[in-house]
């Protein structure tokens, strides 16, 4: 018998009292485990987050938060092959799961990288030089990040139920904001799976993560302006979301990643026995069939030359013939079922409705050949490949979320980059082109309407993570009509989650930079390259950096890998020099080439230095030097 899942909950697991409906294995139908409507009480877990999540996250600094999401991933990965037989059964292949499963915890090391090498082992993160505001420099303004005390309500889409989860997770936990993960009924076991490990692991502050299946009631009925909402999935429950008095009213900050018609174009440029034309169709092909094309990123919409869509039809469909479907873990097989039988169904019709403007020219939707499964009760479906008539509007209106792509056609790159707007924006658009002027036209073109694009040729092929990856370290989302969210995106998407207050004071009483946690004995710390041996993450930089090095150091007004932020020159007192190092005055790459010279007693003491404290306190470049090294 087939168990009821679970909710996390103020510290413990909760049952609900009935048994739930069964959640079907997308190969062949078997109830995998039930799901039951009836939750936890949502306002309590909101509360405990709150009030025991957030002051145990917060009291950490953003280096020990990075350092706990490292452990994390790398406890998490210890019990893979259970989550990957668990996404099997969710339909995806080895492949999709490592893009799910591998790509989750991938995600998780990439933040906490990050974390470490560029945020401060603070709690606070100064932002930007000090502002002169001033003539006589006694009032200065400074930015400031702090973190909210709110919790974040991170809802997801039933495609990714491990990548979708810790991708939200990871900022928002860095940020110091308690998660309440919501994931999606149709594959909420494979999430139930990991949570549980999460918790077992014991490296999570109490409180900091919590689990709601199977139900969303009041869900944002109890947020406030401090609270944030991370949502994926369908434009139409976005839509809903948005309007919800706590959003439109309350104060409720909310981003939405929903749907996207997301374009690949290819270059006028490339014949068919350029590299670049394999690329193209190899790269379609793969976005149709990976996660069966259940991805947000999957390329719908294949923009050609007029005179290249038949050569790029009958390639694309060559390719398609030999993707082998079947039962997820059936060796040899390429491409899974789809999560659901709904879920094909739901394929089925925007087909369909593909179809009054387009013409199939690869697939059949009444049927599919597998491999170790049944087709009809597995929610198999064939790879479908349409061809688009002149004028059509459907292409760029209707998203098929499955194995589906509409091949059109353009005269020229001015309507290629009118027609990749017509799906009114998108998560990500690439371009195959092997000209750079090519490229260009269409970067610019495109921009505005997406959140990212990847210009693909034989030369970066080999290395590119392709089309369909979202990367920890860039944006992922989109304008218009995907949303117009934001996530990921490396330090920004941490940044995201936190308030960004401008402090406005004289010098002395502006926030200056202070760890607040002692360093984070980390192992990382020993493979430090030698250009982040300045970074605080790298603990005590004891050797001198590469002249290059020093000479970026001289010139740029900030240190990103340093908390401590560079002023512009306003007067104010001198501060007594500190006689060691302490956790609050980090080394950075600014003090190595503030030296001063003739001063051989003050070494350590220009190291430990606020940098912004030389930079103030004179006003030829020589003075401030000596006063900043305490020897004038
Ligand atoms: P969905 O039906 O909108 O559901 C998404 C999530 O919202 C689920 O967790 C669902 O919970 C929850 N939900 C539904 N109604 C809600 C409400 N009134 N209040 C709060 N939560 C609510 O979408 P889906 O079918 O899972 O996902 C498919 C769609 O997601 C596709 O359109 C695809 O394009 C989009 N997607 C977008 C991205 C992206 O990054 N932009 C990524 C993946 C998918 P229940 O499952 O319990 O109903």
């Amino acid at each position: 018998m087939s168990h009821t899942l679970e909710s996390y909950a103020r510290g413990a697991w909760f049952t609900p009292e009935d048994e739930g409906a069964p959640l079907a294995d997308a190969n062949t139908g078997e109830t995998v485990a039930r799901i039951s409507a009836n939750g936890p009480d949502v306002a309590g877990m909101i509360d405990y987050a709150r009030s025991v999540g957030g002051p145990a996250l917060r009291a950490l600094t953003f280096h020990q938060r990075a350092i706990i999401l490292k452990q994390l991933a790398a406890y998490l990965t210890e019990h893979k092959d259970e989550f990957y037989a668990l996404s099997h059964r969710t339909g995806a292949t080895g492949r999709d799961t490592m893009v799910d499963v591998d790509g989750g915890f991938g995600t998780l090391f990439s933040f906490s990288s990050k974390g470490r090498r560029e945020l401060p082992n603070s709690t606070v993160i100064l932002d930007g030089p000090v502002e002169p505001l001033s003539r006589q420099g006694t009032f200065v303004g400074q930015h400031v990040y702090t973190s909210r005390p709110g919790v974040a309500v991170q809802i997801n889409a039933f495609n990714f139920p491990v990548w979708g989860m810790l991708e939200k997770l990871a900022p928002a936990f860095l940020a110091g904001m308690p998660s309440i993960v919501k994931p999606a009924s149709q594959t909420a076991y494979l999430t139930e799976a990991v949570v549980r490990r999460m918790v077992e692991s014991g490296l999570l502050p109490e409180g900091s993560l919590q689990l709601l299946v199977g139900t969303h009631r009041g869900l944002l009925d109890h947020l406030g302006p401090q609270d944030v909402v991370g949502f994926t999935g369908s434009a139409a429950t976005g839509a809903l979301l948005r309007e919800h008095p706590n959003v439109v009213r309350g104060g409720v900050q909310l981003n939405v990643e929903a749907d996207s018609l997301n374009c690949s174009i290819l270059g006028p440029d490339v014949g068919v026995e350029d590299p670049e034309f394999d690329l193209f169709v190899k790269q379609v092909v793969t976005e149709m069939t990976v996660k069966a094309g259940q991805k947000c990123t999957a390329i719908r919409r294949v923009i050609v030359p007029q005179s290249m869509a038949d050569a790029v039809t009958e390639a694309v469909s060559a390719r398609l013939s030999a993707v082998v479907v079947g039962a997820a873990d059936h060796d040899g097989v390429r491409m899974g079922p789809l999560a659901t039988l709904d879920q094909r169904a739901e394929v089925t019709k925007a087909v369909r409705a593909l179809l009054a403007s387009a013409d199939l020219v690869h697939g059949d939707l009444d049927g599919v050949e597998v491999v170790g499964a049944d087709a009809e009760t597995g929610a198999f479906m064939s790879p479908i490949l349409l061809r688009a008539r002149p004028e059509a509007a459907e292409p760029h209106e209707v998203e098929p979320f499955g194995p589906v792509s509409t091949v059109i056609a353009y005269e020229d790159l001015a309507q290629a980059v009118e027609l990749a707007a017509r799906g009114r924006g998108s998560l990500v658009g690439s371009v195959v082109t092997h000209d750079p002027d090519v490229a260009r036209e269409v970067v610019l073109g495109l921009a505005p309407w997406h959140g990212r694009i990847l210009v693909l040729d034989r030369d970066d092929a080999k290395e590119s993570t392709g089309h369909g990856s979202p990367l920890p370290m860039l944006v992922h989302g989109g304008p218009g009509r995907a949303g117009g969210g934001e996530e990921m995106g490396g330090v920004r998407g941490v940044k995201h989650h936190m308030q960004r207050t401008a402090i406005q004071a004289s010098p002395d009483m502006r926030p200056r930079s202070r760890g607040t946690g002692p360093p984070v004995p980390d192992a990382t710390s020993a493979r430090c390259t030698r250009s982040a041996r300045t970074s605080p993450s790298c603990g005590s930089a004891t050797r001198s950096p590469p002249r290059s090095a020093r000479s970026r150091a001289r010139t740029s007004t900030t240190s990103p890998s340093s908390p401590v932020t560079r002023s512009t020159p306003t007067p104010m007192r001198r501060q007594p020099p500190p006689t060691r190092c302490s956790a609050g005055s980090w080394p950075t790459a600014t003090w190595w080439s503030r030296s001063p010279r003739g001063c051989s007693s003050t070494r350590l003491r220009a190291r430990c230095w606020p940098t912004s404290v030389w930079t103030t306190c004179g006003s030829s470049p020589r003075s401030r030097r000596a006063r900043a090294s305490g020897c004038d």
